[in-house]
Protein backbone atom coordinates (compact mmCIF):
# COMPACT_ATOMS: atom_id res chain seq x y z
CA UNK A 1 0.00 0.00 0.00
CA UNK A 2 1.53 3.48 -0.99
CA UNK A 3 1.78 5.96 1.64
CA UNK A 4 0.45 9.20 0.67
CA UNK A 5 1.63 12.15 3.02
CA UNK A 6 -0.45 14.91 4.41
CA UNK A 7 2.57 16.98 3.50
CA UNK A 8 5.83 16.61 1.34
CA UNK A 9 8.33 19.94 1.47
CA UNK A 10 9.71 20.07 -2.08
CA UNK A 11 13.38 19.81 -1.58
CA UNK A 12 16.14 18.79 -3.82
CA UNK A 13 19.27 19.43 -5.81
CA UNK A 14 19.38 22.84 -5.98
CA UNK A 15 18.60 23.71 -2.50
CA UNK A 16 21.32 21.32 -1.45
CA UNK A 17 23.84 23.20 -4.33
CA UNK A 18 22.76 25.94 -2.51
CA UNK A 19 23.79 24.88 1.00
CA UNK A 20 27.00 23.43 -0.73
CA UNK A 21 27.68 27.30 -1.34
CA UNK A 22 27.24 28.59 1.94
CA UNK A 23 29.44 25.86 4.00
CA UNK A 24 32.24 26.67 1.27
CA UNK A 25 31.97 30.83 1.93
CA UNK A 26 32.43 30.05 5.90
CA UNK A 27 29.52 32.11 6.93
CA UNK A 28 26.91 29.95 7.84
CA UNK A 29 25.31 32.33 10.63
CA UNK A 30 22.67 35.00 10.03
CA UNK A 31 22.73 38.45 8.42
CA UNK A 32 25.60 37.27 5.98
CA UNK A 33 25.30 37.64 2.26
CA UNK A 34 22.97 34.94 1.67
CA UNK A 35 20.61 36.33 4.45
CA UNK A 36 20.78 40.43 3.20
CA UNK A 37 20.66 38.82 -0.64
CA UNK A 38 17.62 37.45 0.00
CA UNK A 39 15.98 40.55 1.55
CA UNK A 40 16.65 42.28 -1.18
CA UNK A 41 14.92 39.90 -3.47
CA UNK A 42 11.90 39.74 -0.85
CA UNK A 43 11.81 43.60 -1.09
CA UNK A 44 11.88 43.54 -4.24
CA UNK A 45 9.56 41.13 -5.16
CA UNK A 46 6.66 42.38 -2.74
CA UNK A 47 7.36 45.81 -4.00
CA UNK A 48 7.56 47.08 -0.21
CA UNK A 49 10.20 49.16 1.63
CA UNK A 50 12.36 46.28 3.08
CA UNK A 51 12.03 42.57 4.08
CA UNK A 52 13.86 41.15 7.31
CA UNK A 53 14.73 37.66 7.19
CA UNK A 54 13.72 36.12 10.50
CA UNK A 55 13.31 32.71 11.88
CA UNK A 56 10.24 31.76 11.55
CA UNK A 57 6.53 33.40 11.36
CA UNK A 58 5.95 33.37 15.01
CA UNK A 59 9.14 35.56 15.59
CA UNK A 60 7.69 37.39 12.92
CA UNK A 61 4.52 38.34 14.28
CA UNK A 62 6.55 39.21 17.91
CA UNK A 63 8.97 41.71 16.19
CA UNK A 64 6.25 43.51 14.40
CA UNK A 65 4.02 43.99 17.21
CA UNK A 66 6.60 45.24 19.01
CA UNK A 67 7.75 47.92 16.36
CA UNK A 68 3.98 48.59 16.74
CA UNK A 69 4.07 49.35 20.35
CA UNK A 70 1.75 47.13 21.16
CA UNK A 71 1.62 47.40 25.37
CA UNK A 72 0.10 45.49 28.76
CA UNK A 73 -3.42 45.77 28.54
CA UNK A 74 -3.93 46.89 24.58
CA UNK A 75 -6.59 44.84 22.71
CA UNK A 76 -5.41 43.45 19.43
CA UNK A 77 -8.04 42.19 17.16
CA UNK A 78 -7.43 38.54 15.45
CA UNK A 79 -8.42 35.86 13.44
CA UNK A 80 -10.14 33.34 15.29
CA UNK A 81 -9.76 30.45 12.59
CA UNK A 82 -5.93 29.93 12.25
CA UNK A 83 -2.86 28.34 13.64
CA UNK A 84 -3.06 30.06 16.65
CA UNK A 85 0.30 32.18 16.19
CA UNK A 86 -1.43 35.75 15.83
CA UNK A 87 -2.61 35.58 19.69
CA UNK A 88 0.66 34.14 21.07
CA UNK A 89 2.35 36.87 19.83
CA UNK A 90 -0.28 39.37 21.38
CA UNK A 91 0.30 37.59 24.03
CA UNK A 92 3.91 37.69 24.05
CA UNK A 93 3.62 41.39 25.01
CA UNK A 94 0.82 41.37 27.60
CA UNK A 95 -1.85 42.60 25.58
CA UNK A 96 -5.01 40.87 25.28
CA UNK A 97 -6.28 38.82 21.84
CA UNK A 98 -10.09 39.70 20.95
CA UNK A 99 -11.05 37.12 18.73
CA UNK A 100 -12.94 37.48 15.54
CA UNK A 101 -14.98 35.23 13.53
CA UNK A 102 -14.55 33.92 10.03
CA UNK A 103 -16.49 33.94 7.30
CA UNK A 104 -18.25 30.35 6.55
CA UNK A 105 -17.64 30.75 2.72
CA UNK A 106 -13.93 31.44 3.02
CA UNK A 107 -12.61 31.07 6.62
CA UNK A 108 -10.87 34.40 6.78
CA UNK A 109 -11.95 36.82 8.86
CA UNK A 110 -15.04 38.68 8.62
CA UNK A 111 -14.41 42.41 8.18
CA UNK A 112 -18.51 42.73 10.06
CA UNK A 113 -16.95 40.96 12.80
CA UNK A 114 -13.45 42.82 12.96
CA UNK A 115 -15.74 46.18 12.87
CA UNK A 116 -18.25 45.21 15.76
CA UNK A 117 -15.60 44.39 18.29
CA UNK A 118 -13.81 47.86 17.78
CA UNK A 119 -13.64 49.52 21.36
CA UNK A 120 -11.60 52.22 23.06
CA UNK A 121 -8.84 49.84 23.86
CA UNK A 122 -8.62 48.16 20.42
CA UNK A 123 -5.07 49.41 18.66
CA UNK A 124 -4.82 47.06 16.11
CA UNK A 125 -6.25 43.86 13.51
CA UNK A 126 -4.77 41.04 12.57
CA UNK A 127 -6.01 39.70 9.16
CA UNK A 128 -5.19 35.91 8.30
CA UNK A 129 -4.74 34.39 4.92
CA UNK A 130 -6.08 31.39 5.84
CA UNK A 131 -4.19 28.28 4.70
CA UNK A 132 -3.43 30.15 1.53
CA UNK A 133 -6.84 31.84 0.88
CA UNK A 134 -6.07 36.32 1.28
CA UNK A 135 -8.80 38.19 3.55
CA UNK A 136 -11.15 40.64 2.84
CA UNK A 137 -8.13 43.67 3.03
CA UNK A 138 -10.33 46.26 1.23
CA UNK A 139 -13.01 46.48 4.00
CA UNK A 140 -10.44 45.35 6.81
CA UNK A 141 -8.09 48.53 5.61
CA UNK A 142 -11.80 50.81 5.83
CA UNK A 143 -12.34 49.49 9.39
CA UNK A 144 -8.41 49.92 10.36
CA UNK A 145 -8.67 53.65 8.63
CA UNK A 146 -11.35 54.88 10.06
CA UNK A 147 -10.46 54.07 13.31
CA UNK A 148 -6.67 54.41 13.16
CA UNK A 149 -5.78 51.29 14.14
CA UNK A 150 -2.96 49.20 13.05
CA UNK A 151 -3.79 45.94 10.33
CA UNK A 152 -1.38 42.96 10.23
CA UNK A 153 -1.40 40.42 7.31
CA UNK A 154 -0.36 37.10 8.90
CA UNK A 155 0.25 35.95 5.09
CA UNK A 156 2.21 32.59 6.72
CA UNK A 157 0.66 30.29 4.39
CA UNK A 158 0.14 32.16 1.36
CA UNK A 159 3.10 33.08 -0.86
CA UNK A 160 2.13 33.51 -4.54
CA UNK A 161 -1.47 33.79 -3.11
CA UNK A 162 -3.22 37.44 -4.56
CA UNK A 163 -6.08 40.04 -4.09
CA UNK A 164 -7.25 42.27 -6.53
CA UNK A 165 -4.57 41.92 -8.45
CA UNK A 166 -2.07 42.24 -5.85
CA UNK A 167 0.17 39.77 -3.78
CA UNK A 168 -0.58 38.54 -0.64
CA UNK A 169 2.47 39.69 1.32
CA UNK A 170 1.55 42.80 0.12
CA UNK A 171 -1.84 43.59 1.58
CA UNK A 172 -1.14 45.62 4.53
CA UNK A 173 1.81 48.12 6.03
CA UNK A 174 3.39 44.89 7.98
CA UNK A 175 3.18 41.40 6.33
CA UNK A 176 4.48 38.01 7.87
CA UNK A 177 5.54 35.12 6.47
CA UNK A 178 6.33 31.53 7.12
CA UNK A 179 9.11 29.17 5.87
CA UNK A 180 8.25 26.49 8.03
CA UNK A 181 8.57 22.97 6.10
CA UNK A 182 4.47 22.50 5.68
CA UNK A 183 4.27 25.93 3.55
CA UNK A 184 4.57 26.53 0.12
CA UNK A 185 8.29 27.73 0.41
CA UNK A 186 10.46 26.36 2.89
CA UNK A 187 14.15 26.10 4.45
CA UNK A 188 12.68 23.85 7.36
CA UNK A 189 12.30 26.61 9.48
CA UNK A 190 12.03 30.30 8.50
CA UNK A 191 9.91 33.30 8.73
CA UNK A 192 9.78 37.11 6.86
CA UNK A 193 8.75 40.20 8.14
CA UNK A 194 7.87 42.71 5.47
CA UNK A 195 6.89 46.54 5.86
CA UNK A 196 6.21 49.31 3.92
CA UNK A 197 7.79 51.67 6.95
CA UNK A 198 11.70 51.38 6.67
CA UNK A 199 11.58 52.61 9.94
CA UNK A 200 9.57 50.03 11.32
CA UNK A 201 11.97 47.33 9.53
CA UNK A 202 14.75 48.71 11.01
CA UNK A 203 13.33 48.24 14.51
CA UNK A 204 12.61 44.89 14.11
CA UNK A 205 15.78 43.93 12.23
CA UNK A 206 17.95 45.67 15.34
CA UNK A 207 15.74 43.48 17.91
CA UNK A 208 15.82 40.51 16.12
CA UNK A 209 19.44 40.19 16.52
CA UNK A 210 20.17 41.44 19.86
CA UNK A 211 19.78 45.22 19.06
CA UNK A 212 23.32 45.23 18.24
CA UNK A 213 23.07 44.81 14.16
CA UNK A 214 24.96 42.78 12.18
CA UNK A 215 28.16 40.76 13.35
CA UNK A 216 28.96 39.87 9.62
CA UNK A 217 29.01 43.60 9.09
CA UNK A 218 30.79 44.20 12.14
CA UNK A 219 33.55 42.44 11.16
CA UNK A 220 34.31 44.37 7.99
CA UNK A 221 34.16 47.87 9.58
CA UNK A 222 37.85 49.05 9.94
CA UNK A 223 39.30 49.98 13.68
CA UNK A 224 37.49 48.26 16.19
CA UNK A 225 34.08 50.53 17.26
CA UNK A 226 32.31 48.37 19.65
CA UNK A 227 28.63 48.47 19.48
CA UNK A 228 26.87 49.62 22.62
CA UNK A 229 23.66 47.21 24.15
CA UNK A 230 20.82 50.24 24.86
CA UNK A 231 17.73 47.38 24.52
CA UNK A 232 16.85 44.06 25.33
CA UNK A 233 16.80 42.51 21.65
CA UNK A 234 16.17 38.22 20.98
CA UNK A 235 17.96 36.02 18.42
CA UNK A 236 15.10 36.13 15.75
CA UNK A 237 17.78 35.87 13.13
CA UNK A 238 17.58 33.35 10.41
CA UNK A 239 20.55 31.31 8.88
CA UNK A 240 22.55 31.77 5.62
CA UNK A 241 21.79 28.71 5.05
CA UNK A 242 18.34 28.85 5.70
CA UNK A 243 18.59 31.91 3.48
CA UNK A 244 20.13 30.08 0.37
CA UNK A 245 17.42 27.59 0.30
CA UNK A 246 14.49 30.32 0.27
CA UNK A 247 16.57 32.10 -2.52
CA UNK A 248 15.86 28.73 -4.63
CA UNK A 249 12.42 27.97 -3.55
CA UNK A 250 11.63 31.55 -4.16
CA UNK A 251 12.73 30.79 -7.65
CA UNK A 252 10.83 27.76 -8.12
CA UNK A 253 7.63 29.34 -6.61
CA UNK A 254 5.73 29.51 -9.53
CA UNK A 255 5.92 25.87 -10.49
CA UNK A 256 5.37 24.75 -6.87
CA UNK A 257 2.34 26.81 -7.05
CA UNK A 258 1.16 25.90 -10.28
CA UNK A 259 1.63 21.95 -9.16
CA UNK A 260 -0.72 22.53 -5.87
CA UNK A 261 -3.21 24.50 -8.15
CA UNK A 262 -3.83 21.50 -10.48
CA UNK A 263 -4.19 19.08 -7.50
CA UNK A 264 -6.87 21.88 -5.85
CA UNK A 265 -8.75 21.81 -8.90
CA UNK A 266 -8.07 18.14 -9.51
CA UNK A 267 -9.95 17.51 -5.77
CA UNK A 268 -12.88 19.84 -6.48
CA UNK A 269 -13.51 18.48 -9.51
CA UNK A 270 -13.87 15.19 -8.40
CA UNK A 271 -15.54 15.85 -5.26
CA UNK A 272 -18.07 18.34 -6.96
CA UNK A 273 -21.08 15.74 -6.90
CA UNK A 274 -20.42 14.97 -3.53
CA UNK A 275 -23.08 15.59 -1.01
CA UNK A 276 -21.35 15.12 2.17
CA UNK A 277 -18.31 17.03 1.76
CA UNK A 278 -18.73 21.31 0.64
CA UNK A 279 -15.06 21.63 -1.51
CA UNK A 280 -12.89 25.52 -0.94
CA UNK A 281 -14.57 28.29 -2.79
CA UNK A 282 -12.53 31.15 -4.24
CA UNK A 283 -14.27 34.08 -4.72
CA UNK A 284 -13.29 35.76 -8.37
CA UNK A 285 -10.93 38.44 -6.91
CA UNK A 286 -8.52 36.83 -5.32
CA UNK A 287 -6.58 33.82 -6.14
CA UNK A 288 -5.82 31.04 -3.50
CA UNK A 289 -1.33 29.52 -2.43
CA UNK A 290 -3.31 26.16 -1.36
CA UNK A 291 -1.11 25.84 1.64
CA UNK A 292 -3.49 23.33 2.59
CA UNK A 293 -6.78 21.98 0.60
CA UNK A 294 -9.48 21.37 3.52
CA UNK A 295 -13.06 19.97 2.55
CA UNK A 296 -16.09 20.76 5.12
CA UNK A 297 -17.71 17.80 6.22
CA UNK A 298 -21.63 17.60 6.48
CA UNK A 299 -22.84 17.78 10.39
CA UNK A 300 -23.67 13.99 10.17
CA UNK A 301 -20.11 12.34 9.25
CA UNK A 302 -18.08 11.39 11.75
CA UNK A 303 -15.17 13.15 11.36
CA UNK A 304 -12.29 10.96 13.30
CA UNK A 305 -13.64 7.86 12.12
CA UNK A 306 -13.52 9.02 8.52
CA UNK A 307 -9.91 10.15 9.44
CA UNK A 308 -9.12 6.95 10.79
CA UNK A 309 -10.19 5.31 7.69
CA UNK A 310 -7.74 7.37 5.52
CA UNK A 311 -4.86 6.88 7.60
CA UNK A 312 -5.21 2.96 8.18
CA UNK A 313 -5.11 3.18 4.09
CA UNK A 314 -1.62 5.14 4.49
CA UNK A 315 -3.33 8.54 3.26
CA UNK A 316 -2.26 11.19 5.67
CA UNK A 317 -5.41 13.82 6.98
CA UNK A 318 -5.20 16.53 9.53
CA UNK A 319 -8.11 18.72 11.35
CA UNK A 320 -7.00 22.04 9.26
CA UNK A 321 -6.66 25.09 11.66
CA UNK A 322 -7.91 26.18 14.98
CA UNK A 323 -10.82 27.81 16.80
CA UNK A 324 -8.50 30.12 18.62
CA UNK A 325 -10.73 30.88 21.55
CA UNK A 326 -11.65 27.44 22.04
CA UNK A 327 -7.94 26.86 22.88
CA UNK A 328 -7.73 26.43 27.02
CA UNK A 329 -4.52 28.80 26.93
CA UNK A 330 -6.53 31.43 25.37
CA UNK A 331 -10.35 30.59 26.91
CA UNK A 332 -12.47 33.49 26.27
CA UNK A 333 -15.77 34.57 26.48
CA UNK A 334 -15.81 35.72 22.96
CA UNK A 335 -17.95 33.95 20.44
CA UNK A 336 -17.25 32.44 17.40
CA UNK A 337 -19.70 30.11 16.12
CA UNK A 338 -18.35 30.18 12.11
CA UNK A 339 -15.23 29.45 13.46
CA UNK A 340 -15.96 26.60 16.09
CA UNK A 341 -18.36 24.55 13.58
CA UNK A 342 -15.18 24.59 11.15
CA UNK A 343 -12.62 23.88 13.79
CA UNK A 344 -15.08 20.81 14.01
CA UNK A 345 -16.44 20.00 10.39
CA UNK A 346 -12.86 20.69 8.25
CA UNK A 347 -10.74 18.08 6.78
CA UNK A 348 -7.07 18.45 5.39
CA UNK A 349 -6.50 16.45 2.85
CA UNK A 350 -3.13 15.46 0.99
CA UNK A 351 -1.59 18.89 -0.63
CA UNK A 352 1.67 19.07 -1.94
CA UNK A 353 3.37 19.86 -5.17
CA UNK A 354 4.58 16.30 -5.66
CA UNK A 355 1.55 14.78 -5.48
CA UNK A 356 0.14 13.06 -8.64
CA UNK A 357 -2.90 12.27 -10.58
CA UNK A 358 -3.67 8.96 -9.59
CA UNK A 359 -2.59 9.74 -6.06
CA UNK A 360 -5.56 12.18 -5.49
CA UNK A 361 -7.72 9.73 -7.40
CA UNK A 362 -7.09 7.15 -4.57
CA UNK A 363 -7.50 9.65 -1.61
CA UNK A 364 -10.83 10.74 -2.80
CA UNK A 365 -11.92 7.08 -3.66
CA UNK A 366 -11.15 6.34 -0.31
CA UNK A 367 -12.96 9.24 1.11
CA UNK A 368 -16.02 8.87 -0.49
CA UNK A 369 -16.23 5.30 0.93
CA UNK A 370 -15.41 6.36 4.42
CA UNK A 371 -17.94 9.13 4.28
CA UNK A 372 -20.64 6.85 3.06
CA UNK A 373 -19.51 4.14 6.27
CA UNK A 374 -19.47 7.13 8.83
CA UNK A 375 -22.49 9.27 8.06
CA UNK A 376 -25.80 8.95 10.36
CA UNK A 377 -27.56 10.72 7.18
CA UNK A 378 -30.57 8.89 5.59
CA UNK A 379 -30.03 11.30 2.46
CA UNK A 380 -27.14 8.58 1.59
CA UNK A 381 -27.57 4.92 0.57
CA UNK A 382 -25.79 2.77 2.89
CA UNK A 383 -25.36 5.10 5.73
CA UNK A 384 -25.02 3.76 9.05
CA UNK A 385 -28.71 5.04 9.71
C1 LIG B 1 2.28 28.27 10.24
C2 LIG B 1 1.66 29.53 10.67
C3 LIG B 1 2.31 30.43 11.53
C4 LIG B 1 3.58 30.08 12.22
O1 LIG B 1 4.65 30.01 11.36
P1 LIG B 1 6.08 29.55 11.93
O2 LIG B 1 7.01 29.92 10.83
O3 LIG B 1 6.00 28.07 12.17
O4 LIG B 1 6.33 30.32 13.18
C5 LIG B 1 1.72 31.64 11.79
N1 LIG B 1 0.52 31.95 11.29
C6 LIG B 1 -0.15 31.12 10.49
C7 LIG B 1 -1.46 31.53 9.92
C8 LIG B 1 0.39 29.88 10.16
O5 LIG B 1 -0.31 29.02 9.40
Amino acid sequence: MEAIPLVHASLGERELAAVAEVFASGWPAGQGPKGKALEAELAQKYAVADAVAVSNCGAALHLALMALDVSPGDEVIVADYTFPAPAHAVRYLGAVPVFADVRADTATVDPQAVADLVGPRTVGVIAVDTVGMPADYAPLRAITDRHGLFLVEDAACAVGATYQGRQAGSLAEVACLSFHGRKGATSGEGGALLATDPALAADARLRSSFGIGSIFDMGKVVGLPIPEFTEIGYNFKLSDIAAAILQVQLDRIDELLARRTAVAAQYTELLADEELTTTPWVPEDRTHAWQSYMVTLDASVDRAAVAADLRAQGIGCGHGAWATHLQPVFASGDSCPVSADLFHRNLALPMHAELTASQVERVVEVLRGSLRTHSTSTRILGGAA
